[in-house]
């Protein structure tokens, strides 16, 4: 019996019942550089096939109203990539491979680059290399990149993670979304991400690919900034570093600190997986890692204010996404804001955060005492 992408996307709803499969052939990777080419992982691939994974909309509930943050790292970040995307992107390899197919599942490492280590022979690309798995998504033509470089679909928007299988299946590819369909570049991203990393159309050069007769454009994201933030080492999206740290002041904002950097700075695994950079000579990680999480015990400090948020609410409100009809905004009230480190030195959580429902004393007894 033939193998289809239907029978693949069968699979991926068998565990997920809103997950998305896109596929696309080894073709339309034709101006992919040489050191990302999913050739360089598995050099008989034909075709690759992406699967998606809602994030709900609920998780980011929590850091939107000042009041509750692990929920999102937990289900959009940890359990997310590490539990419900792999267990979709392994049945549908193991639903390859019953076929006689090889399934090969990638393994979505950041930062997305062509490796640094030194080749293991002559010839060889160097390792760890990665995929940029967004960009394989389009090619499977599940959605287009928006300006934030978030992936966006057409039934989810921003709120999705991705896994990648490459095959030597020759598979029936999905056609491309037409660039445009979804980010019409109306700029809340920026305007709401509190670490200033997503530029305005006139700061620096856009990223440009082509896929077939199709050129994709998005915004030159500013991934040390963002991973600042997301870390939580920014006073605008973070209150604990703040609140033990009072006067603490990193302009993240104007940060020049590479991905890399800010990762070696915030996440000790870090300094093991990444050889040493100009900005980081050793290898030794500054723990500084742990002391965020003695603080915070999480790490997805930033909820995607500004990339998945916004960008969000401006898709539901356009109505250009399936999943729009909620009876709750996003957002219903202001977004919190956090009073700059100059007006702030007692380290306090800034008043008037909290809905009034929760403004009361901490030490008030509560209903279910
Ligand atoms: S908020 Fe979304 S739709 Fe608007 S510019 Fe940013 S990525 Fe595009
Ligand atoms: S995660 Fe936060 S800091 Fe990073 S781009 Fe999104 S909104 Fe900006």
């Amino acid at each position: 019996m033939q193998l289809t992408s239907q029978k693949l996307k069968k699979a991926a709803h068998a565990i997920h019942s809103g997950a998305l499969v896109g596929v696309a052939n080894i073709e339309r990777f034709a101006n992919a550089p040489r050191g990302m080419h999913p050739l360089n992982i598995f050099p008989d691939c034909k075709s690759v096939v992406s699967v998606i994974c809602p994030i709900p909309r609920g998780s980011y509930r929590g850091i939107n109203e000042g009041t509750h943050w692990p929920n999102y790292t937990f289900y959009s970040y940890n359990r997310l990539n590490t539990l419900f995307r792999p267990a979709v992107t392994y049945s549908v390899s193991c639903l390859l491979e019953d076929y006689g197919w090889e399934a090969v599942p990638v393994y979505p490492g950041v930062p997305e680059r062509p490796g640094l280590r030194t080749p293991v022979a002559p010839g060889r690309p160097a390792p760890e290399i990665n995929l940029n798995v967004r960009i394989a998504a389009v090619a499977c033509g599940l959605g287009e990149i928006g300006w934030s470089k978030v992936f966006l679909t057409r039934k989810y928007g921003p709120r999705v993670r991705i896994g990648t299988i490459l095959t030597d299946a020759e598979l029936e590819p999905d056609p491309l979304v037409e660039p445009g369909t979804l980010c019409n570049r109306c700029m809340a991203c920026a305007r709401d991400c509190p670490g200033g990393a997503i530029p305005h159309p006139k700061e620096g050069d856009p990223i440009s690919i082509a896929i077939e007769d199709k050129a994709y454009e998005w915004g030159n994201v500013h991934m040390g900034r963002c991973t600042l933030t997301h870390h939580g080492l920014n006073w605008e999206a973070s209150p604990f570093l703040k609140k033990d740290f009072p006067g603490l002041d990193l302009r993240v904002r104007t940060s020049d600190m590479s991905e890399e950097a800010a990762y070696k700075l915030t996440y000790p695994m870090a300094s093991a997986r990444w050889p040493a950079s100009p900005e980081f000579p050793s290898n030794s990680c500054i723990e500084f890692y742990d002391q965020i999480k003695s603080h915070t015990d999480y790490f997805a400090v930033c909820g995607a204010r500004g990339c998945i948020v916004a960008c969000s609410e401006t898709l539901e409100k356009r109505g250009c996404i399936e999943q729009c009809n909620f009876k709750t905004a996003m957002r219903p009230r202001p977004h919190w804001q956090m009073p700059p480190p100059e007006k702030d030195r007692t380290g306090g959580i800034a008043e008037g955060r909290f809905p009034k429902l929760y403004n009361q004393p901490d030490n008030a007894p509560g209903k279910w005492d």
